[in-house]
């Protein structure tokens, strides 16, 4: 028996119940003969109350003492979980991100990882313990300060020590039980997916999917790590997710899912001068606040003026941020107007057969034109094709689409176990 990496959300761990019924599953692993290591997240909405509570002693906390604070959540519930395990009978360590040799770079909030050196839990699995890490956090390699990956950031913890442990799986617990083919939270007749390809996954998850984090699928297909979605509260078999099916793990047909997100923002620069050089202006401005874009859209320029608008979506949560950038480089970028539009919403349908299927484009405007879904923005990949709607129009667009290709399940409606989706 192998090495196996399990990772629990905060949903799982909310409650001292939660956190004892974790540990007896953990105590199952190691008792059916796996050297354990458990990464851990949270409890429940810990990290959204630390933010709150930043907040309100100051507007724009530092980013290394907002790291050092977040990082606080994740060690209450980890050494939760070790004295839980003990509990039981059996031996467990618990290590923050820094002891368990997650180095970073030294961007506070949304750090990276570039390199994973698990010394000390490798001994530990070698005294014969069940290793606890502290999800979500590192150490930076130069400063030697505690970083953060961004939220959500403990699968990404999870995948990482797999690959540096080389693990047989890394099994992520949720509270759904698996990949489905859309949010079950919007729609009921969500169907779990037995296997979905790192590559549809990937897409889903950057189409706004948050059952796994687009940087922690990146990881395991760089390092070829399977990873299996699956629910604490259930004990179900989940979804596996890895570059290539394996054993009686049954593909997808043409279309993996339907994703939705809320989360982005458009801006739009008015009266641009429709001349070489004005969208790297105003893209190289973005760049430099840091902030990541992700539709773009120029439109055609009025021959009368030879002015053009630039729409881009962002996230809201850097829509501020933008905004400021490109006032401040307005003269020299030389355009007349921003507007901020912060009520869109995002649809993506996602799935490698749309590469062979001609009329899967067609399929998806006409199931948004029949449920009355006006679109704004389109872009499309090989395998995806998203479009920007009114945020209000979302959750109806997504069951729409999600009809229209055969989604819907016709037995058990999904089960969201816990989590307030916050
Ligand atoms: N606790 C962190 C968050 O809520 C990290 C995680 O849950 O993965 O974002
Ligand atoms: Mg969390």
């Amino acid at each position: 028996m192998g090495l196996v990496v399990q990772k629990y959300g905060g949903s799982s761990v909310a409650d001292a119940e939660g956190i004892k019924r974790v540990a007896k599953r953990i105590v199952d692993a190691k008792k059916n003969g796996h050297q354990v290591v458990v990464v851990v997240s949270a409890m429940g909405d810990t990290t959204d109350e630390l933010i709150d509570l930043a907040g309100q002693v100051s507007p724009i906390p530092a980013g290394r003492e907002f790291d050092m604070l977040l990082t606080a959540g994740e060690r209450i519930s980890m050494a939760l979980l070790a004295m839980a395990i003990k509990n039981l009978g059996h031996e467990a360590q618990s290590f923050t991100g820094s002891q368990a040799g997650v180095i970073t770079d030294s961007v506070h909030n949304k750090a990276r990882i570039i390199d994973v050196t698990p010394g000390r839990i490798r001994t530990a699995l070698d005294e014969g313990n069940i290793a606890i890490v502290a999800g979500f956090q590192g150490v930076s390699q130069d400063k030697k300060d505690i970083t953060t990956l961004g939220r959500g950031g403990s699968d990404t913890t999870a995948v990482a020590l797999a690959a540096a442990l080389e693990a047989e799986v890394c099994e992520i617990y949720t509270d759904v039980d698996g990949v489905f083919t859309a949010d079950p939270r919007v729609v009921p007749k969500a169907r779990k997916l037995d296997w979905i390809s790192s590559g549809d996954m990937l897409e889903l998850a950057s189409s706004g999917s948050k059952v796994l984090l687009h940087r922690c699928v990146e990881y395991a297909r760089r390092y070829n790590i399977p990873i299996h979605v699956r629910s604490s509260f259930s004990g179900l078999r989940g979804t596996w997710v890895s570059n290539e099916p394996q054993g009686d793990q049954v593909e997808h047909a043409i279309i993996s899912g339907v994703a939705h997100d809320v989360s982005e923002a458009k801006v739009t620069v008015v009266g641009v001068p429709d001349k070489p050089g004005e969208a790297a202006a105003i893209f190289r401005t973005i760049a430099d606040a840091e902030i990541n874009i992700d539709m773009v859209v120029q439109n055609v320029s009025a021959a009368t003026t030879a002015l053009t608008d630039i729409s881009f979506t962002l996230p809201k949560t850097d829509g501020a941020k933008a905004i400021d950038a490109l006032e401040k480089a307005k003269s020299s970028i030389g355009f007349d107007s921003l507007r901020y539009d912060d009520q869109i919403g995002k649809i993506s349908l996602v799935g490698a057969g749309m590469k062979t299927n001609p009329g899967v484009t067609a399929s998806f405007f006409e199931a948004l034109s029949d449920a009355g879904v006006n679109i704004e923005l389109i872009s499309t990949s090989e395998i995806r094709i998203s479009v920007v709607t009114r945020a209000d129009d979302v959750n109806e667009a997504v069951r729409a689409v999600h009809t229209a290709f055969g989604l819907d399940s016709d037995s058990d409606e999904a089960v969201v176990y816990g989590g307030t989706g916050r």
